[in-house]
């Protein structure tokens, strides 16, 4: 993903659609997961990672109290609603998972006011990369920042679980969004699903000359369609007649087996012994051994094929193709019936992406999309403010000024001495908790803030904050019109 070129691109399309320019673009990516699936529901470990693609968000606030959202991946009419009036089952479609976010933020207690949002994505739907969790998160945090909101991101990812729960109506786990908002850059998130506490894990294929591929098996899921909550179903009640809380309280797997219900036997078996995988994968790669957790994944996806009954056709195929042409593991991702794969792949990653065709061309289906493995540790660099910034709530976030002299002059009424933020922020952030996940989280606008005082003149750039890869950035991208 070209941060620059995404976000002039998403900043030059809200200018078409509201005729002005956005405040700021916001980014959020996709996830892959390396080992650990349904364990998150089942309040044990997942080790995900976030993908070099991901939604963005061009916003600017209203003062309307509306919520007005486009999304490039959905032509039409936008989204207009009342701020007031937006509760659950209120809105249907795309549109509930940005309107959810704005609820969620708000039944919290965050005074989140209008705004006009234009999406785009880099991220393919339903493909199990996350893209609902991506665009919640970066929704997130565009609301956030438009509105100055310092949430903490473990917080954000809290809420943004909410809205797809509980505004759209999908049970899911904590994961993505939790990868959404927390991942680093050349790094897997261990994340206890129980606790939330997380820990980077270095996740760094290319110098152990190795490769991680994601493949689009070109399957689509339907998490709504109720087997995903079957599956949730089945793991409470096996927790319930093995007396404990939830399956991660089962530490052995031999304990399952106790099960009477055969297929209740079979899912407890899974959820036990993947979570025993996600734990010394975590401790592979802390140890350098990336490649020792090839056979992890292969056994994961046995797993999830014959115990959890949650994999479909494309993606046995693809995972056979992968470990024939030399791949150390490989397996399916995600929730499962439709979406993606992934493979450790061996230094030269062609050799697995042909095999991959191969097998689907005889099926009479197009080779399926290959994604990018993670990104290579960097900097990630954004178009920086064209003009002077305002404050605005109690993040003292800063803002491109509006195009409309009545926005200007309400900023301004708040804007606080730049040279003051650093020091300011500095305060904050010694004030602020070391946190659940061992680090301080920034601020949706802590790299924007960081550069507030020190703003090069028009047209230069400020460098991202290296610490997670989901940009909260108040950017002020610049519109190439
Ligand atoms: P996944 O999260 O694996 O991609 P989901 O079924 O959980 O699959 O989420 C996909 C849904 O998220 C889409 O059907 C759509 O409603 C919404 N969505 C994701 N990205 C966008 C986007 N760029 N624009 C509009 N809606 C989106
Ligand atoms: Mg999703």
């Amino acid at each position: 993903m070209s941060d620059e070129a995404d976000a002039n691109r998403v900043a030059g399309w809200f200018g078409d659609c509201y005729g002005r320019q956005p405040e700021g673009v916001w980014q959020a990516p996709g996830r892959a997961n390396l080992i650990g699936e349904h364990t998150d529901y089942n309040q044990g470990w997942v080790l995900p990672f976030a993908l070099d693609r991901g939604v963005l968000v061009a916003a600017a606030c209203r003062h309307d109290g509306m919520l007005v959202i486009r999304s490039r991946q959905a032509p039409g009419e936008p989204a207009t609603l009342p701020l007031a009036t937006v509760a659950p089952g209120r809105v249907t479609g795309w549109a509930a998972y940005p309107a959810g976010v704005a609820w969620a933020l708000r039944e919290a207690g965050h005074p989140v006011g209008g705004a006009s949002l234009a999406i785009d994505s880099t991220l393919p739907q339903g493909a199990g990369l996350s893209s609902s969790a991506a665009l919640e998160c970066a929704v997130a945090l565009a609301l956030t920042g438009l509105y100055g909101l310092d949430v903490p991101r473990p917080d954000l990812a809290i809420l943004a679980r909410r809205a797809e729960n509980d505004f759209v109506g999908v049970p899911s786990g904590i994961m993505d969004q939790s990868a959404s908002l927390l991942c680093q850059a050349s790094h897997a998130l261990l994340l206890d699903c129980r606790s939330g506490e997380g820990s980077a894990v270095p996740l760094e294929p290319a110098a152990a000359g190795l490769a991680l591929l994601i493949v689009d098996t070109g399957a689509r899921h339907a998490l709504g369609d109720g087997r995903y909550a079957l599956r949730r179903g089945e793991c409470d009640q096996a927790a319930g007649e093995l007396g404990v809380r939830c399956l991660r309280d089962v530490a052995d797997a031999a304990a399952a087996d106790g099960l009477a219900d055969p297929v209740l036997r079979r899912r407890a078996r899974h959820v036990v012994t993947e979570n025993h995988r996600v734990t010394q994968a975590a401790a592979m790669l802390r140890a350098g051994g990336l490649a020792g957790a090839g056979a992890l994944l292969s056994a994961s996806h046995t797993s999830l094929r014959d115990d959890f009954e949650v994999s479909w056709p494309e993606a046995d195929t693809t995972v056979d193709a992968a470990l024939e042409a030399g791949a150390l593991g490989a397996r399916m991702m995600g929730g499962g019936l439709g979406g993606s794969g992934i493979a450790l792949g061996p230094p030269a990653p062609d050799a697995v992406r042909a095999a991959i065709g191969g097998r689907y061309a005889p099926l009479g289906r197009p080779a399926p999309g290959v994604l990018a493995p993670p990104p290579p540790p960097r900097r990630r660099r954004l178009p920086g403010a064209r003009r002077p910034c305002a404050g605005r709530g109690r993040g003292g976030s800063e803002a491109l000024l509006g195009v409309d002299g009545q926005e200007r002059s309400r900023t301004a009424e708040r804007q606080l001495p730049h040279a003051a933020w650093p020091a300011r922020r500095a305060r904050q952030d010694r004030r602020r908790p070391a946190g659940k996940h061992g680090v301080r989280a920034p601020p949706a606008d802590r790299r924007a803030l960081d550069g507030g005082a020190r703003r090069p003149p028009s047209g230069a750039r400020l460098d991202a904050h290296p610490d997670y890869v989901a940009l909260g950035l108040r950017a002020g991208a610049q519109s190439p019109r």
